[in-house]
Parts: structure tokens; sequence; C-alpha cells
């Protein structure tokens, strides 16, 4: 593990002058101050102290946007015609591209993470996926059916694609830019209307594609952007009367209250895209110099704030000392630094919060008698931001919490597997089912596995490969409902039978 890198960084001159401006909230394309007047720091992981000042919006504040989201809905949004909504959303996909660059320094600098994979992930990831669903906002179709029991004559029925409304949208603060357009985007292209709370944690992303949108040219009320806290403006929002659904990523914990807050007020509609404790899992036949790093980076990467990080390691007996090896090095070689530093590998966590919340956890596996390999609560504690070491533990067993629950950290735990017939039951001894991922050269082992393995996503010699046009979600408590692809814009829309004697 190399020390934390400290070059000098320059901002783009666009960045400083957005940091400049004082924060508003995003109501029918106006910016506007929270109904309180009240703002909250948002913090700098790369030192722990204050980045900016965002708006802290409310009930007052969801209310207002869900009214302006309302009439977009019922006016001038379900007026235009496909191809003008398409022409909106690639107009701001272009926006975005333009200022590529601006969005990666903003990124890197609100959540910590690395400018390199904000560059290369983050940003260019977005505009790939406006792109994609704004294709979608001239190509959903209903359908027309035959009947066959009603007596008394001839019918003809037609099944209309309908939007489902007003859309709530609750943003984690991991992919702030990407994770918002993966909500509005396909809602959008569906021809609903959207009210956004980001996270409190890291909104400025969100706040500057506001202004793109503004001038995109969509229609007043389309896109409202409410920053606050979950408690408070994302609770109004799950709660509102008005609200037809939420689409909602974030931890099971908040899944679940929103999905009480759905039961209690409309029954809105859900998509819940929750946590993970995904395992990779590597037989003694795979390709190791693929394997090994690949599994290192499915935990390293973004720090290990990622929904579908692989936090499990599962090695056949004969390879574990050497993939474990092969990790540590990996580890060992990552450079540590802030996010802004082009040569940095890893980046703070994005709060002071995360971070003690990571450390605890280490505490609790070396209490419960995990081994520590590398990394470990007590390394990089002396120098001030949100770092973390990247930590690998060993020795674990089922119970252990580092082994049960979502760290959101670059924590790993490997442990040797025999029986490969065995392998799937351990994999899915989890509440989670995000995603898994499995190296091994035998074809017929792959998939058999892959098809026992409960989790939305399984990666074959490789990880964490996305599409737009590959559904995206959880099986168990790691949500419901899919994101991307067909699936993912037909989730904004609700059917509509219509009959007609002939
Ligand atoms: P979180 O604490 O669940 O927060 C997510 C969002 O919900 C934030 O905007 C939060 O607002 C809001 N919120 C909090 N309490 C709320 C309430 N009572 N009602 C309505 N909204 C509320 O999650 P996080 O810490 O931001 O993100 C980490 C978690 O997200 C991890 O568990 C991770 O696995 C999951 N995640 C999943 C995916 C996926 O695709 N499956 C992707 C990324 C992350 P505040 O910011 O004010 O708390
Ligand atoms: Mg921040």
């Amino acid at each position: 593990m190399s020390t934390i890198a400290n070059q000098p960084i320059s901002l783009l001159p666009e960045v400083q002058a957005f940091l400049k401006r004082p924060k508003r909230l995003f109501i029918n394309n106006a910016f506007v101050e929270p109904a309180s007047g009240k703002t909250m720091p948002t913090e700098d992981p790369a030192t722990g102290g204050v980045l900016d000042h965002i708006p802290a919006g409310d009930a007052t504040d969801i209310d207002a946007a869900v009214r302006a989201a309302r009439a977009a809905f019922e006016g001038e949004w379900r007026a235009m015609s496909p191809t003008q909504r398409a022409a909106c959303m690639f107009k701001l996909a272009d926006l975005i591209e333009q200022h590529a660059e601006e969005f990666a320094e903003i990124e890197s600098l609100d959540v910590g993470k690395t400018i390199t994979s904000a560059r290369a992930i983050d940003v260019p990831f977005t505009v790939f996926l406006w792109r994609y669903y704004a294709g979608w906002a001239t190509k959903l179709y209903g359908k027309t059916l035959d009947l066959s029991l009603p007596p008394g004559g001839a019918f003809f029925s037609y099944v209309r694609r309908e939007p489902v409304g007003v859309v709530g949208c609750i943003i984690p603060w991991n992919y702030p830019l990407a994770q918002v357009s993966f909500k509005i985007a396909p809602a959008l292209a569906a021809g609903c209307t959207t009210v956004v709370k980001p996270a409190e944690q890291a909104s400025l992303a969100n706040l500057r594609l506001a202004e793109l949108i503004a001038e995109a040219g969509f229609p007043p009320g389309v896109v409202n952007i409410v920053t606050g806290l979950g408690e408070s403006a994302g609770a109004a929002l799950a709660e509102h009367p008005d609200v037809n659904k939420i689409s909602f990523t974030g931890s099971t914990a908040v899944g679940k209250l929103i999905m009480q807050a759905a039961g209690r007020s409309n029954l809105k509609r859900l998509t819940l895209e929750l946590g993970g404790k995904s395992p990779t899992i590597i037989f003694d036949d795979a390709d190791m110099a693929e394997a090994i790093p690949t599994a290192a980076a499915a935990i390293f990467n973004n720090s290990g704030q990622v929904c579908n990080a692989g936090s499990r390691l599962y090695v056949q007996r004969r390879s574990f000392d050497r993939v474990l090896e092969g990790v540590v090095e990996y580890a060992q070689k990552l450079r540590i630094g802030i996010g802004l530093d082009e040569s940095t590998q890893l980046g703070p966590l994005v709060t002071s919060e995360q971070k003690r919340r990571v450390l605890s956890y280490m505490d609790q596996g070396l209490r419960s008698g995990a081994k520590l390999v590398i990394g470990g609560p007590d390394v990089l504690q002396d120098v001030p931001g949100n770092f973390v070491a990247p930590s690998i533990f060993t020795n674990t067993t089922p119970e252990m919490s580092i082994v049960r629950e979502e760290i959101f950290g670059p924590v790993l735990v490997a442990m040797p597997f025999d029986d490969p017939d065995e392998i799937a039951p351990v994999a899915n001894q989890t509440h989670y089912g995000l995603a898994a991922t499995i190296f091994t050269r035998d074809i017929s082992r792959a998939h058999t596995l892959a098809a026992r393995l409960n989790a939305g996503a399984v990666w074959i010699n490789c990880f964490g490969v996305f599409d737009p046009n590959l559904p995206f979600g959880g099986f168990k408590q790691s949500g419901m409902g899919r994101e991307f692809s067909q699936e993912g814009v037909e989730a904004f829309t609700e059917l509509k039978a219509v009959t007609v004697k002939l």
C-alpha cells in the first residue's frame, strides 16, 4: 500500500464557478430556495472538511415539486410526441458529454472517487444510457389480441402501455450522476415526470445536471430536484399521495421503510435496487492471470462502495493460498490518495460516518476471531480524510457480521472450499442476491452453477459488466424489479386493456 498521493490539484474554471454558485432546489425549471431557507453542509471526503452547502429541502418543497411534476405530466410533457421527448433526452446526453470533464471532477470531489474511474465509467456510461433510453421513447408498444370467452359477438381488444405518472427517484451516493440517470432517463422515455431526492452526502452532480436539464429544453416540471435529508425530504416523497411510483436505490433497511410508506399511503409502485454481499467463486482450473486481479478489483473499485462489489471470495482449496497471495499483492500495490489525483487508484470513502461504519465492521471481525491478512482498522488513521486501507480477512465463519452484512468499503473476506457441488448453497447463504462471479474454464460447470446461484446478475470469467440493454436488479432482499433494458423502461408504465364490441 503506498502512501497518500498529494499532488496539487487545479479544478476546471467551470467547476470552480459551479462551487461558488449558491445551490438551490430545482422546481418547475427554476432554481429556488427551500421553503425553510435552511442549508446543510456536504463533506469533502479528501479532508473531512466542508466542501459546499446544499439546500435542506423538506416536505413543503417535495410537495411543491410533486405539484409541478403533476402539472407537467397532465400538461406539456404528455402533449409532446415521443420524438419530441426523445429530442430533449438526446440534447441532454450531448450536453452531459460536452461537460464530461466537469462532471468527472464534481463526482471525484464530492464522492471521493478516483477521477480516472469517473472519467472512464460514471460519465460515459451516463451519456450512453441517456441515448439508449431516448431511443426507447419512440419504441414502446402495446398489443392487440383476440378474445375467446365473452359470449354474444365479436370483440376487439388492445392493450395500451401508459406512463405510470409522477415518479419519485431516491438516489444513493456512490454514483450520483449515473444513478439519477438510471431512474429519470427511462421514466422520461415512458412519458412520466419526476421528482428526485439525491443522497445528502453527494448531491452536487445532481444539481449541476439540473442546470443542463433547464438548458436541454425540457418543459418545466418534467424533472424536479429536491436535495435534503432522507428522513424528511425522502420520507415525504415516499409518503406523498400524489406520487405514483418510487424508484429507489440504496440500503435494504431504507428500501423496507419505503415499502411501508407506499403501503401506508397510496400503494405506489416500487422499484427497489438494494444492497448486496456478492460472492466471487474461483475454481482450480480458472485462468488465474485473469481471475486474481478481477477478484481484487471487484472489491476495491470505488473503494468498495459498490452495490454489486465482490465482497466474499471463495477459492477452491488447492488454489486458495495462491489466489490470496495475488489479491494481497494487488491490494499492496494500490496507490491510495485523493480522488482528483490522476495517479490515485483507491480514493477515500464518501464521509467520515461511512469510514467509522467500515472500521467498526473490521473491529467486529477481529473480535469474533477473523484473521487480518492486510489492511485493517488501524492503518491510515493518522491521515486526514476518509481513508480506509484495502483490507482482507481469512479464518471467518458464516455467522460473522463481516461475512453476512454489506460493509460498503474495501473489505474482503476470503474462504477456501472443497466440494465444487457444495459451493452454490454456501454462496447463496445470504439474504442478499444481487450478483455473483464465477471463474472456471469448465463451461458445463460454469453454466450449471450460474443457474443455481440466487443472484440477479452472474458474471462468468469477468466481473461487473454492465450495459443499458442488460437488466440489472436483485433476488431476495437485494430488491425488486429491474433497471436498464426494456424491463427498465416498462417498469415506468401501466397496462390498460381496452375492449370494444364490434
Ligand atoms: P441509504 O442510506 O439507503 O440512502 C439511499 C437514499 O435514501 C438516500 O437518498 C437517503 O437520503 C434516502 N433515505 C434515507 N432514509 C430515507 C427514508 N426514511 N425515506 C426515504 N428516503 C430515505 O443508502 P446509501 O447509504 O446512500 O447507499 C448505500 C446503499 O445503497 C448500500 O446498501 C448499497 O448496496 C445500496 N446501493 C444499491 C445499488 C443497487 O443498484 N442495488 C446501487 C448503489 C447502492 P440521505 O442521503 O439523506 O440519507
Ligand atoms: Mg460529499
